[in-house]
Order: structure tokens, then sequence, then C-alpha cells
């Protein structure tokens, strides 16, 4: 696209981000803090399931300080139903690093930015345009699909030099004085107007900027994840008002599940069934009542029944407790 082009491509854009933007908590922030915590949490996830925790996480953890000086019980406490608790453990020790390494001051440089656990390209261009005003580049989910279409950029964006490409037209297209609107109103075109399956070309504000021949099959990618179905298997041991828990060393690091299976126990049915998903497989979780679960003192622990709401468990096994616990179940 020629440069007079790309400039009327950013009025229009900003001309119906102004009326049409959605107004989100972080857009009305400029501290660096805020805006790292919001794109922690928007990983993989959906901004409607996302505000709720954010508020309540700047309440408990205003700035980089109060999060640096919690427990990580704490932490995975206040991110549990949020998933994908990486994401947590990263923030925690970003916090801890912004505190050690800048005195609790977030760097301003992207290279900086990129040295602190858990911040890769994206968030790293996400936080200098959002909180610093710089004209970096972001290409995420809703920016890549809209990029590829009004480009009819038709490389795979999950291989490295489709990937390439794609940053550096995003880098030609960012203004240089208000990448903050700009990108936010990028993200917001891609999550409302171009929609993956049904993009609304009819009410598109850049329509007459677009090169996509189909839309629908942009953006190209190469692989497409299958998904792989699991069955785990967990002990329901209950007695004398305490609960026998585990603590998880796997996917749920550092959280309290249900005690874990190798097998089926013989001749018995589950007391509860249910099946969650996790990055790209279908989990079945099944749960079958024991009398004494071998009591491994190193993972496993008696905890009192009233005490399971302050402790961290993943959603799927707090949903399992929730059933297995209410008091009039059979
Ligand atoms: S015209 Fe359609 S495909 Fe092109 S950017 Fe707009 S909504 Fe997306």
């Amino acid at each position: 696209m020629s440069p007079k082009n790309v400039r009327a491509f950013r009025r229009s854009l900003l001309h119906w981000y102004r009326c049409r933007g959605r107004d989100l908590p972080w857009r009305g922030t400029r501290d660096a803090y805020a805006i790292l915590v919001s794109e922690f949490m928007l990983q993989q996830t959906q901004v409607a399931t996302v505000m709720p925790y954010y508020n309540e996480w700047l309440r408990r953890f205003p700035d980089f300080a109060s999060l640096a000086c919690a427990s990580e019980n704490h932490v995975l406490h206040a991110w549990q139903g949020l998933g994908y608790y990486a994401r947590a453990r990263n923030l925690h020790a970003t916090a801890r690093a912004v505190v050690d390494r800048h005195g609790g001051r977030f760097p301003r440089s992207i290279e900086a930015m990129q040295q602190l656990p858990g911040i890769g390209k994206y968030t790293a261009h996400a936080v200098a345009s959002f909180a610093f005003n710089q004209p970096a580049p972001i290409v995420e989910a809703n920016t890549a699909r809209v990029l590829s279409r009004i480009l009819n950029f038709r490389r795979p964006i999950d291989q490295t030099a489709g990937q390439k490409a794609l940053w550096q037209h995003a880098a030609e297209f960012v203004p240089k004085r208000s990448a903050r609107i700009y990108n936010s109103a990028l993200i917001d075109l891609g999550a409302l107007v171009c929609l993956p399956r049904r993009p609304r070309c009819g009410a598109c504000p850049v329509k007459r900027f677009c090169r996509a021949i189909n839309p629908k099959t942009l953006p190209v990618r190469k692989f497409r994840p299958r998904t792989k179905r699991l069955t785990e298997k967990h002990a329901f041991v209950v007695r004398q008002g305490k609960i026998l828990l585990e603590q998880s060393a796997a996917r749920w690091r550092g959280m309290w599940i249900l005690p874990s299976l190798r097998t089926s126990p013989a001749n018995q049915q589950p007391i509860y069934k249910s099946i969650f998903a996790f990055t790209n497989h279908h989990v079945a979780l099944n749960v079958y009542a024991q009398r004494q679960h071998k009591f491994n003192t190193y993972s496993q622990l008696w905890i009192r029944l009233d005490s399971l709401e302050a402790i961290p468990i993943p959603s799927p096994h707090r949903r399992a407790l929730q059933h297995l616990l209410q008091p009039d179940r059979h």
C-alpha cells in the first residue's frame, strides 16, 4: 500500500474507533503495571472473562511492589479460574525482577522488557505502545487477521518467514505519534468487524483498502492443532471434616487437586465425571470415592473442608469438589 493510502487507511480506522471502539478498563490507564496485567490475562482468554479478574487483581496487587511481596499461593489463588497458570507465575516473577533489577519501575525499552519472565515480542510491543505510546507494531490474533486480509497476505503466519513478513507489514502501518490508539483500533476492528468466520465486510470502515479475495480463508496457517483426548482419574477421600488433596507438580504446579490415581479402581464407577478443555486437549476428569488413598507425605495433605476457599484449586477440580461436597448429595 502506498504511504498516502496507509495514511488514509489509518484515518478511516481511527474515525471508526472513536465512534465504535470498546471502552475497556485497561484502555483508560497509562500505568505500565496495569497494562501488563491486562496483557497477561488476555493471552488465550476472552475480554469478558478477564474483566472481573482484572479489577480484583488490581485491588489486591495495585503495583509491582505489592505483587513482588505476595506469596505464590496468594498469587495462584487470585488467578484461580483464569487458567494457564504459567501466566500468573511469570507475572509474579516479572514483578520481582522489576523491583530487583529496575527499582520498581517498568523499563521503557522493548529489549529490556523482553528480558523479563514471560514477556515476548508481542507483550513488549503492546506495553510499549499502550503505556508509552511508542510506535511499536503489534501482531496478535486480531491484528494478524485484519492485516492478512487487508493485504491479501497468503503466507502461513505460523511459519517463521510468514510471521516475520507480517511483523514488517505491521511496522509499515503503525503511526509515529498515535500508536496507542491505532493499535487499539486495529484490535477492535478484528474483534468486532473482521471476524474469523464471518467478516462483516459490508460494515467495515476500511473496506475500500482491503485486497482480500476470500477473507474467510485468511490468515493462512500451515498447521491446525489436533485436539487430543485424555482421561484423568482422581480420588475423593474425606475423613473427619478433612479432605485429602495433592499439590500438583505438573499442569497446575503449586495448586491443589484431588489425588491422582494411576489406574481406574476395579469394579467401580466414578462418582463424578466432567470434561474440560486445556490447550489442545479434551480432558475427561473421572473421580472415584476412595476409603484410604496411599498417603504421599511429600505432595499430599489432609485439608480442612472449611478452609478450601482459601487455597488455590484449578476450576475443574473446584467444580468437582463443589459437586461432591454438596450437603444434600446422595
Ligand atoms: S473488508 Fe472484510 S475482510 Fe477486509 S478488513 Fe474489512 S471486514 Fe476484514
